[in-house]
Order: structure tokens, then sequence, then C-alpha cells
């Protein structure tokens, strides 16, 4: 499996690089945005890491060059800008998923696995699960075909949730990921928000999409409990 990093921080592209290749990948580097661009668009990658404040040309530029000729190769934003319109801006540029600086290498290796294991991910602008329908272009939601109003932070978890289908997700990569919270803050928005997405979601629904793992987090399936 062949990785390219795009990534200005020498650091951190070092990190990257020996963890990723410690872990059985081939990972090949860029400096800055035009020459990563352009190995993108070389190269026969499986998967693309990449940076969004990067000299030359910035990743939100790269990813929409890049994804102007591709739109199967998926990439892992990774970035310090941790605020929820970056990261929506980033999923509706073609990335399949985001990863805020500081993160647990775990946290990556699992991403990139699971975004691995899909295959080459379908770029989805739409999202299906049952009746269920995402529009990440049009940030619409509707279910049985009828539009459901959903904050943006209620659509920021849904679409987490959707977009890593069956994977029991804690309580804290939620609060990371759609809260930009730590570890120790009060978990119990998430779970009140959860209640929230239920009754716009599911309620009047016979079968439920949202489920619990007690003590563990939460997870979004068509199987039942
Ligand atoms: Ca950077």
């Amino acid at each position: 499996m062949h990785i390219l990093i795009i990534e200005d921080e020498a650091k951190t592209a070092a990190y990257l690089h020996k963890g990723l290749t410690e872990q059985g990948f081939v990972v090949d580097l860029a400096y800055d945005g035009q020459n990563g661009l352009f190995m993108a668009q070389q190269g026969n990658y499986d998967l693309i890491i990449l940076d969004i404040m990067l000299p030359k040309l910035d990743g939100w530029r790269v990813i929409q060059q890049f994804r102007l000729s591709d739109r199967k190769v998926p990439v892992i934003f990774l970035s310090a800008r941790d605020t929820i319109e970056d990261r929506v801006k980033g999923l509706e540029q073609g990335a399949d998923d985001y990863l805020v600086k500081p993160f647990a290498f775990s946290e990556l290796l699992a991403r990139i696995r699971s975004l691995l294991r899909r295959g080459h991910v379908q770029q989805a602008e739409t999202l299906n699960i049952v009746d269920l329908e995402i529009d990440y272009l049009k940030h619409k939601v509707a279910r049985a075909g009828k539009t459901i109003d959903l904050t943006p932070k209620e659509f920021a978890l849904l679409s987490l949730l959707a977009r890593r289908k069956g994977e029991v997700l804690s309580r804290t990569l939620i609060a990371e990921q759609v809260w930009d919270m730590n570890f120790d803050s009060d978990t119990n928005i998430i779970d009140v928000a959860i209640r929230r997405l239920r009754q716009k979601i599911d309620h009047q629904h016979a079968v439920k999409l949202i489920h619990t793992v007690r003590g563990v987090g939460y997870f979004l399936d068509e199987r039942d409990e």
C-alpha cells in the first residue's frame, strides 16, 4: 500500500513517515502543495494525507485540483485548523476524513485502515443508509424522502457516525471530532445531542439507525441493537 504525505512541518512528516513505514506502508513525502499535487497526479497512490497550511499551494487548492482528475483515491486532511467550518469545507471539497492536530497516531492508523478497507471509496457526495440520505454538498438530510432539519452540530455528528457506519465511536472521539473538546470535558453534551438526533432521525421510523453500546459509545447502522 502506497501512501503520499503532503506536509511541510519536517517533524510531523518524519514522525508520520516512520510510523507508517513501520506499519508496512510505502510512504512518499512532499513538503509543499505544488510538489504534492504533482506527485499525487503522477503517482499511483492508495491514499493521501494532506495538510492544509502548506507553502506554494494550500491544501484546499491541492484537493480541488486533484479531484478534477481523480475522484477515487482517499484523502485525509490533517490540520491544526479545527473549526467545524474547516472540517465541513474539507469534506465538501472531497476529503474522505479530517483529523485535527495534535492527533494520536493510533487514531490516524485506524482511519487509514478503515478507508483502505472500504477500498477505493466512492467519492461520497451523498450517502444512503437504508432510507436515510445525506447530501454533503447541499447539507441536506432526508429519511424516507422527507427532509429533516438539523443544526450544524447535528449534521456534523450524523456525518461522522454515517461515514464510519458500523464502527462504535466513543464519546471522547465524538467530542474531539464534533465539539473540539478534550477527553475530560463534560461528555453529557454528547448524550444530549445523540438524543436530539435520534428524535429527528429515528423516532418516527421502525428501523432504528443510531445505536448505543453501553459504557462504550454510539454507532450508526441498519442492524438491530
Ligand atoms: Ca502546515
